[in-house]
């Protein structure tokens, strides 16, 4: 099997030279503010190597991988009884279809579907006392970065123009799945998805689940073997929306992508790597990350299938 670091470093280059296709997330003025050809990897493994190349060390709007790291968090705090307000089956819609809620009566398909991560977000309104504070100290522990935060600059744009969430939380508060005020559940939310990150931090940061669930660091426990275990199930069926077929036909191992062109995958007992090209294909997800991601497991041999 290759070297990881070789392999990153010959599909980088690869990679680079492929027609950077796709369209920024212009639908949030402020993600429509990146460098368009930026791009980045960053690799952390269980046993203690990095390895970085691009734009690794560049912040971005990490935006839907945070819904990771929230139903992380739900999920710690209430346990199993998280599955009757949100389901664990992929949709096969859009991040931000309205289409399934209402013969689901409100349950959400998957915590990763926009309409899940709203659920979530009000469990977690419902269950912390400061829930942004909480939140955030949640994740700056996990990875022992205390310069985690949230960016009032991209939330102010995405509650700008979020009327699709808007619709979407509404249309579940109406079916008695959102137990707070819709204007603060998603307040809540916004500020989750507008978290900056490098690729270096995003990898560190999601290390613990291709570690059981520990930290490296010290061996905290953050979830047990089968909550991680669950988390990266769900990655692996849900974490591209409705590429989320494709993406572990081509890569083969659990993942999350954000709009704001990052993505995160995680092979469990190895590493977690990070990559972000922020124009994004179609389906919502980056067209380079996708890309990179298929190429480097093939030339790594490193999928867990
Ligand atoms: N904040 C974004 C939204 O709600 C997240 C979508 C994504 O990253 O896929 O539209």
């Amino acid at each position: 099997m290759m070297n990881l670091s070789e392999a990153i470093r010959q599909v980088y280059k690869n990679v680079g030279n492929i027609e950077n296709e796709g369209q920024l997330a212009s639908y949030i003025p402020e993600l429509a503010n990146v460098d368009p050809e930026s791009f980045g990897v960053f690799i952390s493994t269980t046993d203690s190597c990095q390895f970085g190349v691009g734009n690794c060390d560049d912040k971005f709007s990490i935006q839907s991988i945070v819904k990771v790291l929230s139903l992380a968090l739900a999920y710690k705090i209430k346990g199993g009884e998280l599955w009757e307000r949100v389901g664990v089956e992929p949709s096969g819609t859009a991040f931000n279809s309205l289409v399934q809620l209402e013969s689901d009566n409100g349950i959400p398909r998957n915590p990763f579907i926009n309409a899940g991560a709203i659920v979530v977000a009000d469990v977690l309104l419902s269950n912390l006392a400061n829930p942004r504070d909480e939140f955030l100290a949640f994740v700056r522990n996990i990875s022992n970065n205390a310069s985690i935060d949230y960016s009032p600059k991209i939330a102010k744009s995405e509650k700008a123009v979020g009327f699709r969430n808007v619709a979407l939380c509404n249309f579940i508060k109406d079916l008695g799945n959102i137990k707070n005020n819709p204007c603060d559940v998603l307040d809540f939310y916004y500020d989750l998805c507008s978290i900056e990150l490098t690729c270096k931090e995003l990898s560190e940061l999601f290390l613990f689940l291709a570690n059981n669930g520990r930290k490296t660091a010290d061996g905290e426990v953050i979830l047990n073997t089968s909550q991680t275990k669950r988390i990266n199930a769900l990655m692996q069926t849900c974490g591209f929306y409705d590429e989320s077929g494709q993406f572990t036909f081509k890569v083969g191992l659990p993942g999350k992508s954000g709009v704001g062109g990052g993505i995160i995958a995680i092979y469990p007992n190895k590493y977690s790597i990070a990559v972000w090209s922020p124009k994004l294909n179609s389906k919502g997800n980056s067209h380079k990350g996708m890309k990179f991601l298929e190429e480097f497991s093939t030339m790594a041999q490193s999928s867990i299938f």
